[in-house]
């Protein structure tokens, strides 16, 4: 007799998989090899930025005191004892109607207390030595950049699970991070199921098609932060597949299988994850596409996820239900995607008996995001993947929907989510 399977909410079925999540470990990265990885630990400052009172300009380091008289009529001299570029540093110590030119980034010689920009000097020469003149009377501290006002030594720069992006690389090699700590990448299983699969480079055959979803969701788990494992394809023979997958089980930290979650007469992998001994957490969503979406779990918490064989299907259900796992494992504080409110560009009248994920384009249209559909709205659907940045998010219970209507799109290509639930109501 057909099993009769019991749906549950999207929201749910995400709660059930967090329940397994687990964190990676720290590796020690070089530094030009962490760019998207996730940082393991918080990174600190290891001193003070400015490290040392420094001059923001090129111009002539002295004592404020000695401009006192100074105005446009009556200019001050100031011998200029020394000269010094960035990263160098002056032995000398500056006293009363001295000077020393200084240039940007350099360190303020001991003595000085303001810095004039080069522009509003006059240099000239007096008995064969160096001189230089201003007219106005110059304010104590003024144009010297202090130790310590952009950062201070011990602050947390980078909190622990945040990508490493360009900006993110400027504070690692400030701070001295040749190597970074980074979490170690989840290795994550991609096996296939289907007698009609052909590999990518197989020319076409009659009934047969070839397999997308093995490279798409290797992609996917790249753009996640995982480690792909590619376990090929297998055919729908029950022993050829529990052997696939029994074998990947010591080698990746979770697995994905692609089709075959059905309840159709070759769909096996409910009976393996019952061989296996593993829970199943879950084995219908309350959701389309991907309704057919398992996951179960080993008794070590290794996750299984069953995903479906449709391709679009397949797509949902790993952003939904694999990449907060895998983020998560990256210590990423918020896992879950964010969503924003745009306005449909065109009427979608299909009923929606379940929550459903429409493939779509957001865009900027003047002050106002909207969102379009992309393409065929089917499962089956593979080409409509490509052009979407969002899923169109709509209530289960809703009955389709009008151009101009405000709908909840979710951003699964957006990083960083916004609340600690995943749908807003
Ligand atoms: P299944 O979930 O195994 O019943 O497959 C559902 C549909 O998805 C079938 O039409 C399959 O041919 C198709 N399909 C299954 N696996 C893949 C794959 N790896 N790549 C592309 N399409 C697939
Ligand atoms: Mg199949």
């Amino acid at each position: 007799m057909m099993e009769r399977r019991q749906p549950i909410p999207v929201e749910e079925a995400i709660k059930k998989v967090s329940q397994y999540q687990k964190h990676g470990e720290v590796e020690w990265v070089p530094l030009k090899n962490s760019l998207g990885r996730f940082t393991a630990e918080d990174i600190v400052a290891d001193h003070d930025v400015p490290a040392f009172d420094r001059s923001p300009y090129d111009g002539f380091a002295l004592r404020a005191e000695d401009t006192k008289e100074a105005s446009s009529e009556h200019s001050i001299e100031f011998e200029v004892i020394d000269h010094i570029g960035a990263g160098m540093v002056s032995p000398k110590t500056i006293g009363p109607f001295q000077a020393i030119r200084i240039m940007t980034g350099a360190k303020i010689p001991d003595g000085a207390n303001v810095v004039i920009m080069i522009e509003l000097t006059k240099t000239f020469e007096k008995d064969g030595k160096p001189f230089m003149s201003l007219k106005r009377p110059l304010q104590k501290g003024h144009n010297i950049s202090r130790q310590g006002e952009e950062t201070l030594k011990g602050k947390v720069m980078v909190k622990k699970g945040i990508k490493v992006t360009s900006g993110v690389t400027a504070i690692l090699a400030t701070f001295g991070y040749a190597v970074v700590p980074v979490v170690k990448k989840p290795v994550i299983g991609i096996i296939s199921t289907g007698t009609e699969l052909l590999q990518v480079s197989d020319a076409m055959m009659e009934g047969k098609i070839r397999n997308s979803n093995l490279s798409m969701v290797f992609a996917q788990v790249l753009e996640a932060g995982g480690e792909p494992l590619d376990l090929g394809g297998v055919s729908d023979d029950f022993n050829q597949s529990y052997h696939a997958v029994k074998s990947a089980l010591s080698k990746v930290d979770m697995l994905i299988t692609t089709g075959g979650v059905s309840v159709g007469d070759f769909d096996f992998l409910p009976a393996i994850y019952e061989k296996l001994g593993a829970e199943v957490l879950f084995n219908k969503v309350a959701m389309r596409p991907g309704s057919v979406t398992t996951v179960a779990a080993l008794p070590n918490g290794q996750l299984l996820f069953g995903l479906s064989g449709n391709p679009a299907a397949c797509f949902v259900g790993f952003e939904l239900f694999v990449k907060p796992i895998i983020y998560r494992w990256c210590l990423k504080e918020n896992p879950y995607p964010s969503f924003a409110l745009a306005k449909l560009t065109h009427d979608f009248p299909k009923a929606n008996p379940f929550t459903r994920f429409v493939r779509a384009a957001l865009q900027f249209t003047g002050s106002q995001l909207s969102v379009t559909p992309t393409g065929l709205d089917k499962s089956s659907a593979v080409t409509s993947i490509a052009d979407a940045n969002c899923f169109i998010a709509l209530p289960g219970g809703t009955r389709g929907f009008q151009a101009g209507d405000q709908v909840n799109v979710l951003l699964f290509q957006h990083e960083g989510g916004g609340s600690p639930c995943w749908m807003p109501n």
